[in-house]
């Protein structure tokens, strides 16, 4: 079985980034990685209940949908035809035309027993072997591609993942090789790490890769956590109300995103 990122998932009502308050830099760097998720990273280190996770998860939630070959495993980009996967650049080299169709960005969670294996996949060469024949099970790079990896606790992550992943965020490319048989496909996702400082950094190696690291805190302005304690009331009272009412902020957002990621070139 490949890691189905999608199992198990409740369609629950997402928090509005837009209505996230205060907490600028790590909005800002959550944004500035969704308009080129190839900037590497952001790390978020804070408390306990200070949102980390909601924001990454209504950040995904706003991002506009993205155009992908349709039936691809990997979710191709069919506009970036340099960085397809082995599958689809074979089916281009015998002529075929790749449909497409548009998605959502995903929302994956790593866990934290996370192995390298799960994580890029791997070739099962005694298939390649015995029937001569190429089979690649897809990790959860390949389940990322095109959406948003979150990783909670990543200080809890082992330090070699934490790189791998780093290392494939940056190229926007995930290589695997064994025994003379490659694969390549896109991994070209937002990568957000969390961690709560009190519980045990991450070593200055890993701390020093991640693009950008932001601390948030608790809102030292009384009225500032009243608004967060009122939207939250009303957010759980009616979610869907709540959802509505800063649709427009939200939709905002996501169209200046869409253009942002047009006229970014890398
Ligand atoms: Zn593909």
């Amino acid at each position: 079985m490949g890691y189905n990122p999608r199992a198990g998932v409740k369609m629950t009502v997402v928090y509005p980034f837009t209505a996230i308050v205060g907490q600028e830099r790590m909005r800002r760097a959550l944004i500035l990685n969704a308009v080129n998720p190839r900037i590497g990273g952001v790390l978020i280190r804070g408390e306990r209940g200070t949102a980390k996770s909601t924001a990454a998860r209504a950040l995904a939630a706003l991002l506009p949908e993205v155009e992908v070959v349709a039936d691809c495993r990997f979710d191709c980009d069919p506009q970036r035809t340099t960085s397809l996967c082995t599958e689809c650049r074979e089916r281009l080299a015998r002529g075929e035309k790749l449909p497409v169709a548009m998605r959502k960005t995903s929302f994956i969670d790593l866990p934290i027993s996370a192995t390298e294996d799960r994580v890029v996949g791997t070739l099962d060469i005694e298939r390649a072997i015995k029937e001569g024949e190429r089979h690649f099970e897809p990790g959860v790079l390949a389940a990322a591609n095109r959406g948003l990896l979150y990783i909670d606790e990543v200080n809890l992550l082992d330090d070699h993942v934490v790189d791998l992943l780093l290392d494939s965020a940056a190229l926007g490319m995930n290589f695997v090789e064994r025994e003379g048989i490659s694969f390549t496909h896109p991994a070209r996702y937002i990568l957000v790490g969390t961690m709560n400082p009190e519980e045990g950094d991450l070593r200055p190696q890993l701390l020093d890769r991640f693009a950008l690291s932001v601390e948030i805190r608790g809102l030292p302005d009384p009225r500032d956590r009243v608004s967060i304690m009122e939207r939250n009331l009303e957010f759980e009272a009616e979610p869907d109300a709540f959802r509505q009412k800063w649709l427009d902020r939200e939709n905002a957002l996501s169209n200046e995103i869409a253009a942002a990621r047009a006229n970014s070139t890398m």
